[in-house]
Formats: structure tokens, sequence, C-alpha cells
């Protein structure tokens, strides 16, 4: 994906953040405000999340994406979702974002409504078949990957199985759900290599901020929670504010591994907290120049990820 290639040729990974439009009625100046500090950090690319429920504004993700794009010169991509939608809404939705200039989309089915199975004969009942659709139109597809396996599919080869239909359908990059501990993202893409899938597949990687919010996401996405986190959390448990530094220095620990072991790309979760975009990029920098120092020096230079 060209998402990638400016990157490659720098012979680094790819670092991306992900944004969410503003909620409610759409301030563009809100989101402009934080586009222009992520901007400031020279992301590969940023993306923009999609929410097709409640009274919210459909447009608002392309909008964000194009606002990015044409002030700032950053690629962007957009998130969609399918589950519910039908051809018209689809076709919909293409055309806007035709109309926008957004060449690449993050294609997603969207989650479940709790007690409401997704029909059958619904035209876009997975991701897959919405991610058809737009690499026919001629978009650059991205697509989500699930290193724990997804919240619905108990059967890692499964998972790994439907990842590769998503790869067939179009998807030329992926990226992964969050995960707190990077062994799941190292069997998972040896995995998916064993499958042919020869894609990136970048990591996601979102902070842990306070109890709250660690809940909420590993319930609603079942990643595990180890050990290290659930001590973090309970030391923390008075001092918001120290446990949200220690939540960023962890994800900061875990891009600094991931980078070293040669991970396909790294996106970080920013919340639209430039703040965590910001701490993260300096620690991956951090490290790339002391690697490449010493290289130059002739010492350490253990990456793996040179091929
Ligand atoms: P699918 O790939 O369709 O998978 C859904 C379920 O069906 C899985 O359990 C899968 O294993 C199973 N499955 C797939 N193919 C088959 C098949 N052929 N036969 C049987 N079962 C199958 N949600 C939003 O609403 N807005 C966003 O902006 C958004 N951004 C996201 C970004 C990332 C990086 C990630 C990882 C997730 C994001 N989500 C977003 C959440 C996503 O919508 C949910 O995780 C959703 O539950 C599944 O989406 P999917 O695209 O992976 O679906």
């Amino acid at each position: 994906s060209y998402l990638y290639e400016i990157a490659k040729a720098a012979g680094r990974q790819p670092v991306s953040f992900e944004i969410f439009p503003p909620k409610g009625d759409l301030t563009l100046e809100a989101a402009h405000e934080v586009a222009a500090q992520l901007a400031d950090l020279v992301p590969d690319f940023v993306s923009v999340t999609y929410s097709a429920g409640g009274s919210g504004n459909k447009q608002a993700t392309a909008d964000v994406a194009a606002m990015i794009h044409d002030d700032f010169d950053i690629p962007t991509v957009a998130h969609l979702t399918c589950l519910g939608a039908t051809e018209e809404s689809i076709s919909h939705a293409i055309d806007d974002l035709k109309r926008k200039g957004i060449a690449s989309v993050l294609a997603l089915r969207g989650d479940r409504v709790p007690g409401a199975a997704p029909a059958e004969d619904a035209p876009f009942r997975f991701a897959k078949d919405l991610i058809m659709r737009l690499a026919d139109e001629g978009f650059c597809v991205g697509a989500a990957a699930y290193p724990e396996g997804h919240i619905e599919c108990t059967d890692f080869k499964a998972s790994v199985a439907h990842l590769k239909q998503k790869q067939d359908a179009g998807a030329c990059f992926f990226v992964t759900q969050l995960f707190f501990d990077n062994a799941y993202y190292y069997r998972f893409r040896d995995a998916a290599d064993a499958a042919g899938i020869d894609v990136p597949i970048a990591c996601g990687v979102m902070p842990f901020l306070g109890k709250a919010q660690i809940q909420r996401m590993v319930f609603m996405c079942g990643a595990s929670l180890p050990s290290p986190i659930i001590k973090l959390l309970a030391k923390y448990e008075d001092d918001p504010a120290s446990l949200r530094a220690a939540g960023i220095e962890y994800a900061c620990a875990q891009l600094v591994d991931l980078q070293e072991r040669g991970a396909d790309g790294l996106h970080v979760y920013t919340m639209n907290q430039p703040d965590i975009a910001r701490a993260c990029t300096s620690a991956l920098r951090a490290s790339w120049s002391s690697a490449a120092s010493g290289e130059r020096t002739g010492k350490a230079g253990d990456r793996a990820d040179d091929g």
C-alpha cells in the first residue's frame, strides 16, 4: 500500500495515528486543532474512525479525513462500517468519499448491537463484503486484524482464515485490535505468514489511561490484561495522573519492542489526545536513532526487521 511506501523507502516502520471525529454536532475546528498537533509529528498517515449509530453526522469521518489531507498534506484513511448497510447506503458513502478525495478506507463490519444478530442475507454481512466492493471502486483498502482472535470467534485458526479472506477480497493492509502483550502479535504474525498473508499487519497500540477505560475496552474487545498492568492499576488506584503516565509509558515500551522486533507498522490509538502521540513518537524516534547510531559504530544492531 502507498501508505507504507515512504517509511519503507526510509528503512523504518510506518507510524500512524487514529483519531475520532468530534461527536455530536461536528465541530471541524476541534478536529482541526487535534490534527494540527498530530501533523507536527509527521505521521505516515492518520485514520479517522466511523460511527454508524445514533444521530451522529455520517459524513463527519470523511470531512475530518479530507481536512487532514487538504490542510496538512498528511495521508488519511477513513474508516467505514457496513453492519446494517444497504447497497444504496454504501454507494452513497462511496460517492461522498470520492467527492472528498479520500483514497484509502479501513473497511469494517462494525460492532453488533446486543441481541441483534446480523441478517444472514445482508448484502454486507462481513467486512470482506465491504472490502470487495471498495477494492472494486479503486480504493486502497485496509481491514481489522485480531491477534487474540475476535471477541465473537473463539477459534484462533478461524480468525486467521477470516483474515486471509479479507486479503483475498482486496485488503492491502491490516491494523490490529489493541493488545497489551506483544507476544500475541508475534504469534499472530507467524500464523498469518503461514496462511499466506503477505500484506502489512500494523500494530494498534492503546495506552491505558484509567480503570474505567481499560475495563470498557477489555470487555468490548476481549483483550487480555497482563499482570503488570493489573498491578499498576492497583498501585495507582487513587492517583489518576500517575496511572495515566504509567499507561503512556507502558504503551511506549510496547511500541519500542515492536519496532525493534520488526513489526510491520505502528498505529497509535491517540483518543484525540496529542500528548499521547507525542510521547509515543519520541520514544520510537529515540530508540530508532540509538539503534541507527549503534549500527554506524558497529555496535548492537540486532534489529530483526531489515528484511
Ligand atoms: P468481520 O471481519 O466481518 O468479522 C466479524 C466476525 O465474523 C468475527 O468474529 C469473524 O471472525 C467472523 N467472520 C468473518 N468472516 C467470516 C466468515 N466467512 N464466516 C463466519 N464468520 C466470519 N468499529 C466501528 O464501529 N467504527 C470504527 O471506526 C472502527 N474502527 C476499528 C479499527 C480497528 C483497527 C479495529 C481492530 C476495529 C475497529 N472497529 C470499529 C471495531 C470493529 O467494527 C469490530 O471489531 C467488529 O466487531 C468486527 O469488525 P470486522 O471488520 O473485523 O468484522
